[in-house]
């Protein structure tokens, strides 16, 4: 059974005006749980628990190596609660088991990997007179508010508090409203290791009232923020009265290129393959998710049509049959949006060669489900190429020289991930050197490390998650001059 109130302080609370909202389950409409709705004054408590733990609590001034081993703890017992993590992540935003299970592992990751930085953090000495030390140490930025997105519940909680709690920092962190199961089981994992009161925070709670909250709060020194790019707008605003440290990180609209050349044996089977994962995965509700496919004019009507043939093939249905490939949507709301989406799209003269509805299976009628959608004959002028979609949409568009290739690729305000595909390794890396996105794979589409850096150039956001940089993103360097040999400066005499 998942907790049903949330963690403040130590403690498990109800709102303090007793509000509830409901949790439901986007493969069949059902409730599951009711969550606290966070009130401005439990928001603030949060806040004041944090507070007080970093500035008079043991965690910032522990040997950083002891912060890391109970990170190590948190990456077991993420472990020991696998089963139990997967399908509640499964049940409350519907992606499929096996994916949920993907995320809960690489959750486990994400802390033993800060685990392990805590006890490589260090500073640096200068070469300076020796009458004085000179020393730029690293410090935890402070109390950090942390807002995140229903699509990876569970891996970004892991992504925003592995790396500020290696930092020393304490944290308020808001689930999405659609999402908080996982990350109040992850409250429990803290609670049963005994982390200090007012270290972790969760609070359920719609976006402007809890969200917003943390954003303005001048006791809250930095906001870790993912989600849309209106909303981040929203948060970059409110954060600048403050002047808040920030870290945003933001939608995609990721170009997936394919060259001619990327055949194997004749035929297009790796690159197909590749590129429904690359946006049919999680039913598309991914920042990286390949939605434009860009292929070679001369492949690109045999490429399409195999492509069109398996995304008619994929099965969908509830995540915790084993046998789906696919979930949901994550609301009614998210489906209407994806069909006035292919509705523009039509207008717009896209041709659609797979899904553009609801599946017909009287089972799923009460899941918002969509049929995995691909739409050829799309250009740069369609709204659907240029905004996020965030559902299983695929755009097609041709180019026919690696220039254009590239010119489209990076035709988008955006600039989170795009991949190229070739057998040719120089033009692979002239078009990785050439792409503006934060991520660029060749002959692949997906992968991360925890140890490599992950975000966003323009609009997809700034700072960076993962590797040292998403540590880095939660310290601050103070410079401290030591004169060992201090003397009267007589700039005065
Ligand atoms: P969203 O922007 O609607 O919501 C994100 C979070 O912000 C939620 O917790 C929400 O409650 C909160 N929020 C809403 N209004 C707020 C306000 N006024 N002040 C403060 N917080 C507020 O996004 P979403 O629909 O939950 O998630 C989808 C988006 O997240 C997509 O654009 C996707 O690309 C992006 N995303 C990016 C990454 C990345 O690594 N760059 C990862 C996952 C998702």
């Amino acid at each position: 059974m998942s907790p049903t109130k949330m963690w403040i302080d130590n403690a498990w609370v109800d709102a303090s005006d007793g509000g509830t909202r409901e949790v439901i389950n986007p493969a069949d409409g059902t409730v599951i749980a009711r969550v606290p709705e966070a009130t401005a004054a439990d928001v603030s408590r949060a806040i004041a628990a944090a507070r007080r733990a970093f500035d008079e609590g043991p965690w910032p001034r522990m040997a950083a190596r002891e912060r890391g081993t109970l990170l190590f703890r948190v990456a077991e017992a993420i472990r020991a609660r696998a089963a139990e993590l997967a399908e509640t992540e499964t049940r409350n935003m519907g992606k499929p088991i096996v994916e949920a299970e993907f995320d809960v592992a690489d959750a486990a990751h994400c802390f033993e990997y800060y685990a392990g930085m805590a006890s490589k953090i260090h500073g640096e000495t200068l070469d300076v007179p020796d009458n004085a030390l000179s020393m730029v140490v690293r410090e935890p930025v402070g109390v950090v508010g942390q807002i995140i997105p229903w699509n990876y519940p569970l891996l970004m909680a892991a992504w925003k508090l592995a790396p500020a709690l290696a930092a020393g920092c304490t944290a308020v962190l808001k689930p999405a409203e659609q999402t908080p199961l996982s990350a109040l089981i992850l409250a429990e994992i803290f609670q049963s290791l005994d982390l200090p009161p007012g270290v972790v925070n969760i609070v359920t709670g719609d976006g402007p009232t809890a969200g917003g909250g943390l954003v303005t709060d001048p006791r809250v020194d930095k906001v870790a923020f993912t989600g849309g790019v209106d909303t981040g707008k929203l948060v970059i605003r409110g954060a600048a009265e403050t002047i808040k440290r920030m870290s945003i990180e933001l939608g995609g609209k990721n170009p997936n290129i394919v060259f001619a050349d990327a055949a194997d044996n004749g035929g297009f089977e790796t690159v197909v393959d590749n590129a429904l994962t690359a946006v049919f995965l999680h039913s598309g509700q991914v920042c990286s998710a390949g939605a434009r496919l860009i292929v070679e004019a001369s492949v690109a009507d045999e490429l399409v049509a195999e492509l069109a043939t398996r995304a008619e093939a994929i099965r969908i249905g509830n995540g915790l049959d084993p046998s789906s490939q696919t979930g949901p949507l994550v609301s009614a709301a998210h489906r209407a949006k994806i069909e006035d989406f292919v509705a523009s799209a039509r207008e717009e003269g896209a041709r659609v060669l797979a899904g553009g509805c609801r599946p017909d299976d009287r089972e799923l009628a009460k899941g918002y489900f969509y049929r995995p959608t691909v739409l050829d004959g799309c250009h740069r002028g369609m709204r659907v190429v240029r905004e996020e979609t965030f559902g299983p949409l695929l755009t097609v568009e041709r180019f026919v020289d690696e220039s254009e290739a590239i010119a489209l690729g990076n035709d988008t305000n955006y600039g989170l991930a795009g991949a190229v595909w070739t057998r040719d390794a120089a033009r692979a890396h002239r078009v990785a050197a050439a792409l503006r996105h934060g991520t660029v794979w060749i002959n692949d589409f997906g992968p991360y490390v925890p140890g490599a850096e992950w975000g966003g150039m323009k609009r997809s956001g700034n700072g960076r998650e993962l590797g040292p940089t998403g540590l880095h993103e939660y310290q601050e360097q103070k410079h401290i001059w030591h004169n060992t040999a201090p003397a009267p400066a007589r700039w005065f005499t």
